[in-house]
């Protein structure tokens, strides 16, 4: 089984990266890609532990991109972790995730809601990880503030709640640009959730190589509607479930959303490095 999709604790994963493949590998995965938000800092670990069991793991990423305050997320395959300009590139977004948390944490305490801020700057100035809005719910959780992250994230952290703030940063054609310029293949994540469908030309005219069509929050008519899509517009598909955790954010457990042997090969075929 393929899973092009899975995240560690690197980012909001709740799994360190060695684990992460032991599970999958026990789920029968045996091609896997660790995708983290704005870090490699998971793959040098994943990929001994890959290594040691036999599978194989494909450098990955997950990179955010924004416009119109809203967040579109791209997937970074093939790639070269070490490309300088892709390492330049993510010491901004993590400045920016940095800055991001500092008025997320003025809001909530603004709003009478304060947490406390210092261990989720710590964490996302640690090297090789990255901070997010899921580790500020895990946070109002702790408070009891909220009784779960969905709460967290309905009553404070999404756009339009009162703790909402916008992302600074790259738009989606100019991390496609990245990517690339890294040697890799960029594919748009779970558009069934992003909703940008009529920028999805333009991202093909600057690049983007393929889209995601296979994802544990797209049910079949979402899935036939991205596969037709990619088919038109000429690119590749790619495919995961998105773990994080068990029970948790995107709740599909390993294993149970996987991309087709074909797909990958298809996918495999466009790589430039
Ligand atoms: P950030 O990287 O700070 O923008 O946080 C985005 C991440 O938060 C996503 O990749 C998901 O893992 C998680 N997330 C987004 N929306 C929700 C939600 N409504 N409930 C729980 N987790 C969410
Ligand atoms: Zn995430
Ligand atoms: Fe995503
Ligand atoms: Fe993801």
């Amino acid at each position: 089984m393929i899973d092009l999709h899975l995240h560690t604790s690197a980012s909001d994963g709740a799994l360190r990266p060695a684990d992460l493949v032991a599970r999958a590998a026990a789920a029968g995965i045996t091609t896997l890609s660790v995708t983290d938000h704005d870090t490699v800092g998971g793959l040098d670990e994943a990929r001994s532990e890959a290594a040691s069991r036999g599978l194989t793991l494909v450098n990955g990423i997950e990179i955010t991109a924004v416009e119109d305050e809203r967040d579109i997320h791209l997937l970074g395959y093939f790639f070269d972790p070490s490309d300088l300009i892709l390492r330049a590139f993510l010491l901004r977004q993590r400045d920016d995730r940095i800055r991001r948390i500092r008025e997320i944490a003025d809001r909530l305490e603004s709003i009478g809601a304060p947490i406390d801020r210092e261990p989720l700057i710590a964490r996302g100035l640690e090297e090789g990880r990255t901070v997010g809005r899921p580790h500020v719910a895990a946070a109002l959780l702790a408070r009891g503030y909220v009784q779960s992250w969905d709460e967290a994230f309905d009553r404070y952290l999404e756009k339009g709640r009162p703790a909402f703030v916008s992302r600074c940063g790259a738009s989606a054609a100019q991390v496609v640009g990245v990517i690339r310029e890294a040697g890799g293949l960029a594919s748009l994540a779970h558009p069934g959730l992003s909703r940008i469908d009529a920028q999805i030309p333009g991202l093909a005219r600057a690049g983007l190589d393929a889209i995601e069509v296979r994802h544990s929050e797209h049910d079949p008519p979402t899935e036939a509607r991205y596969r037709a899509l990619a088919a038109t517009l000429g690119l590749a598909v790619s495919g995961g479930s998105d773990f994080h955790a068990e029970g948790s954010v995107r709740r599909s457990a390993l294993g149970t959303v996987t991309m087709t042997a074909e797909d990958f090969r298809e996918l495999e075929a466009r790589r430039r490095a």
